[in-house]
């Protein structure tokens, strides 16, 4: 089903056009310096803490060409210093990969540099062409192990491995990352096995994120149920001992 949508790209006047969910400009977390960050709408996982349920669906209202996308980027260059660029994020930017690759290769022949933030949940033969075009990889790893997975994103893990096989074979510079859910990730056996994830697939840097409840009004608005209900945020101890396991 996935497929067949991501494969439904629109065009307006012959130009390639996507389904852009928002923007956010000089963010400093997704990826290296200052960036721009551009949000694409559909998502196929339903990840239980996911903070934008709004990104799910694809939305007619929010299309835009590539190089409308790449003009808005463009104008943030000056601020991006030596390190920073676009991070293409989500929803899934995979589920929309000819149109993520268009604005990649735009953003390239700029000398601007691409990140994409994905889950890997989508993998066709456009994927390569992408990371082609992808100076930085990260890639947030739900659970390492597959049960668990399916259980906390509703979409098998498959993808994923295809994802970071190729991202292997193309040498792609990666970061891992993933969320810390109390009761669910922060078990000793899951980080560990993450350790030995990122050392396969040669990541250069693990990052664990904390589990935090701030995006449950949106699931409360578009009425869907939310499972995690009295999930506590790790506290910074716990953090700091499950990231003592990763040295
Ligand atoms: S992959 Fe990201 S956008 Fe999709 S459901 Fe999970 S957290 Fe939400």
């Amino acid at each position: 089903m996935w497929c067949n949508e991501m494969n439904d790209i629109k065009k307006q006047n012959g130009a390639l056009c996507g389904s852009v969910h928002s923007f956010e400009t000089l963010g400093a977390l997704d990826g290296p310096g200052m960036r721009t960050v551009v949000f694409l709408s559909g998502c196929p996982m339903r990840c239980r803490y996911c903070h934008n349920p709004d990104t799910w669906e694809k939305n007619e209202k929010e299309v835009m060409t590539a190089s409308e996308v790449f003009q808005k980027i463009k104008r943030m260059k000056p601020y991006f210093g030596k390190s920073g660029g676009i991070t293409l994020s989500g929803g899934e930017p995979l589920l929309q990969t000819e149109f993520a690759t268009e604005v990649f290769r735009l953003c390239k022949e700029d000398r601007i540099h691409t990140a994409l933030d994905t889950s890997g949940a989508i993998v066709t033969e456009q994927t390569e062409s992408l990371l082609k075009l992808t100076d930085l990889v990260i890639c947030d790893i739900k659970h390492t192990d597959q049960d668990a997975f399916l259980d906390l994103t509703s979409y098998p893990m498959d993808s994923l491995l295809s994802f970071l096989e190729l991202c292997k074979r193309l040498n792609k510079r990666l970061w891992i990352r993933q969320v810390i859910v109390p009761g669910i990730t922060d078990n000793q056996e899951n980080i560990l096995k993450l350790k030995d994830m990122a050392k396969k697939y040669d990541a250069e840097k693990i990052e664990l994120l904390p589990y935090h409840s701030h995006g449950v009004y949106k699931w409360e608005s578009l009425g869907i149920p939310y499972t995690l209900y009295g999930t506590k945020s790790p506290t910074e101890e716990e953090m700091k001992q499950l990231n003592e396991l990763l040295k």
